[in-house]
């Protein structure tokens, strides 16, 4: 039977389309996908503008939840219900914008206990390296009333998620945006305070500045991390996961060795499963469903193309589902 879908061709935006059984991809286990959701990475592959497209044409979407439907392996049965996030879905092998999907067994997740398939993808890989950035700063020894922690990007996915986990687990969190509309949202979510966007964004004039902050979960990149760094306490942990204002990284050693702040990586892609599972495992403890509901909104399949050139233009909030059913 034919199933809807986002594809790619490579050139220009991905459009929707209708796809057969024939076209599905190599891999032992078929999904019903329910649910996708938007992220970041999902503007860029379906405006085109970014290369994050390797092999078109190619079904976009780099998450999905749904229901397994035949599985050629020993680890999944039909009925089962699963997560797939990263991987290289929507880069190399055929993403979540459709309602059917062939995977590789090992990337699949188990629906996590006290999340719905809907909740896991308003979750999404977004929420997943949000949970990825605060089990980083914790294992780096950060704890609950060390200091004000600060998140850039706050009104966005990872942002919103981070907010809301930080504040739940006690610490005072910080809400870097460049939406003054979105303090109340952001409040809500936890916030106890805000910088403005420009504030961080300034080119430096010194190499360090007054240490403020006790942690920091960074989502924005360029000068933005480079003034977190600056104002890092002394020894604090950054978790550096995005680059929604660039790629780029200008900044001096001295926070490093004068002041052993520590910059930590976090990548979602290629994240190990046991790290993933214990992930899911915290966001369906740490993440209050309300709290959740609140940042969240559900759009229809029909909506991606759409939804692409607003979260690039940063103007979505907080975490978008698809529901591709
Ligand atoms: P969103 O677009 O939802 O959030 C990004 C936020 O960054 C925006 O809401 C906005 O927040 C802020 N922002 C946007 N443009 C700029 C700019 N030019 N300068 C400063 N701030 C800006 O995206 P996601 O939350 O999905 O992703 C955030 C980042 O994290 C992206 O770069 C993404 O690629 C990366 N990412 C990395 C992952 C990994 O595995 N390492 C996984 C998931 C995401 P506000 O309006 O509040 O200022």
């Amino acid at each position: 039977m034919p199933v809807r879908a986002v594809v790619s061709t490579g050139q220009g935006p991905a459009q929707l389309t209708e796809l057969d059984d024939e076209d599905l991809p190599d891999g032992d286990v078929t999904v019903d996908v329910a649910y996708s959701s938007l992220n970041y990475k999902d503007g860029l592959a379906v405006t085109g503008r970014g290369r994050i497209v390797r092999r078109p044409p190619l079904v976009c979407g780099i998450d999905l939840a749904g229901t397994v439907a035949e599985s050629a392996s020993p680890d999944w049965s039909p009925g089962d219900e699963v997560v797939v996030t990263g991987w290289g879905l929507s880069e190399t092998h055929p993403g979540g914008y459709t309602e059917r999907q062939r995977l590789r067994s090992a990337w699949l997740v188990a629906r996590p206990p006290g999340l719905t398939l809907a909740q896991t993808m308003a979750v999404g890989t977004a929420g997943l390296t949000a949970m990825l950035c605060v089990l980083a700063l914790e294992d780096a020894g950060l704890s609950a009333g060390d200091g004000e922690v600060v998140v850039t990007g706050a009104g966005g996915g990872v942002g919103s998620v981070a907010v809301a986990l930080l504040a739940h687990l006690g610490h005072r969190v910080v809400a870097a945006t460049g939406r003054p509309a979105l303090h109340e949202y952001l409040r809500g979510l936890g916030a106890a305070d805000f910088v403005t966007r420009e504030e961080l964004a300034r080119a430096a004039e010194r190499p360090l500045e007054s240490a403020r902050w006790a942690g920091a979960i960074d989502t924005v990149g360029s000068t933005t991390l480079a003034s977190v760094l600056r104002q890092a306490a002394y020894g604090a942990p950054v978790a550096a996961c995005g680059l929604a204002g660039g790629d780029d990284l200008p900044i001096t050693v001295l926070p490093f060795i004068l002041r052993g702040v520590r910059l930590l990586g976090v990548d979602s892609v290629q994240c190990p499963t046991p790290r993933r599972e214990q992930a899911w495992a915290r966001l369906a403890a740490d993440l209050d469903p309300d709290l959740l509901d609140r940042m969240t909104t559900v759009e229809p399949l029909t909506a991606v193309p759409r939804l692409a050139e607003d979260i690039l233009a940063g103007r979505t909030q907080g975490r978008v589902v698809v529901d591709v059913r």
